[in-house]
């Protein structure tokens, strides 16, 4: 059986003590059936992680005895997701598979189409922390507040490229705006970028109104690309793009 891998908020050093929260206590003891004296790995996004082993568990909770240090704390390359927030069940799965691909930063973008404003950030962190566990990642992505499109393009720093996921083109008589004006293939487009930092933007179920895409393709940092031919769900667009991505720019 692996052994289990737990995020913990404390400072990780040898011989430390960290006390579990109801949940992970119970996960280790009731789920994993765990004894005191049990092997489990910890990280804490800061101090690499560690072999830790079950100390306490009982009805006032469990701890965590620290061992040592078995990786040093690494970061994943400076990617920043800006997605528009969907349906519940959407933006659970953007924010997983987000974790799981790599992703540094999560920002929640607020578009004019954008329907589920209510991003539970709390929520969103607990499926980051779990995806990271599991995943063997040794940082949490950060999720940042929503902040609306305008916003972050206004304080947006020039140096990182902004691949933005632009399935329409420009003639409003033909279907997805036929031909003219469509975006170059990701794969195609991401071969001139060669920036240390990057960040993709992806829209709503309803995508971008014409008046944001208009701005978008007119900002000199942004590098529009096309996920192929078929009009992809907004989560599917995010997984679709960071593989891509990951490949050709980043870590893979
Ligand atoms: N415009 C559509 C669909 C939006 S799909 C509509 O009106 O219903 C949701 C988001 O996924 C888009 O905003 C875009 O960022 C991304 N996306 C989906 N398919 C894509 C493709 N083939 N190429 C580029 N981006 C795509």
């Amino acid at each position: 059986m692996a052994v289990p891998r737990l995020f913990v908020e404390a400072p990780l050093v040898a011989g430390a003590a960290v006390p579990l929260e109801e949940g992970q206590a119970r996960y280790l003891t009731a789920v994993m059936r765990l004894a005191p004296g049990a092997p489990v790995r910890v990280f804490n996004g800061m101090d690499g992680e560690w072999a830790a082993t079950l100390a306490q568990a009982g009805k006032r909770g469990a701890s965590l005895s620290i061992g040592a240090q078995t990786r040093t704390q690494t970061a994943p390359p400076d990617l920043t997701l800006l997605f528009a927030p969907v349906k519940r069940h959407g933006t659970d799965l953007i924010v997983e598979k987000a974790t799981e691909l790599g992703v540094r930063t999560l920002q929640p973008v607020l578009t004019r189409r954008t329907v589920s404003e209510t991003v539970r950030l709390e929520r969103l962190r607990a499926i980051a922390i779990e995806a990271a566990e599991q995943t063997e990642r040794l940082d949490v992505p950060e999720i940042a507040a929503p902040l609306p499109l305008h916003r972050i393009l206004d304080g947006w720093d020039g140096e990182r490229p902004l691949v933005y996921a632009d399935e329409a083109a420009d003639d409003p008589s033909a279907a997805w705006g036929g031909a003219q004006g469509r975006a170059r293939p990701v794969g195609e487009a991401l071969r001139d970028v060669r920036a240390p930092a990057l960040a993709l933007l992806t829209g709503p179920e309803g995508g971008f109104d014409a008046e944001e895409r208009r701005l978008l393709r007119s900002l000199p940092y942004v590098v529009p690309v096309s996920l192929g031919p078929r009009i992809l769900r907004a989560g599917t667009a995010v997984i679709a793009a960071l593989a891509v991505i990951q490949s050709s720019w980043g870590d893979w």
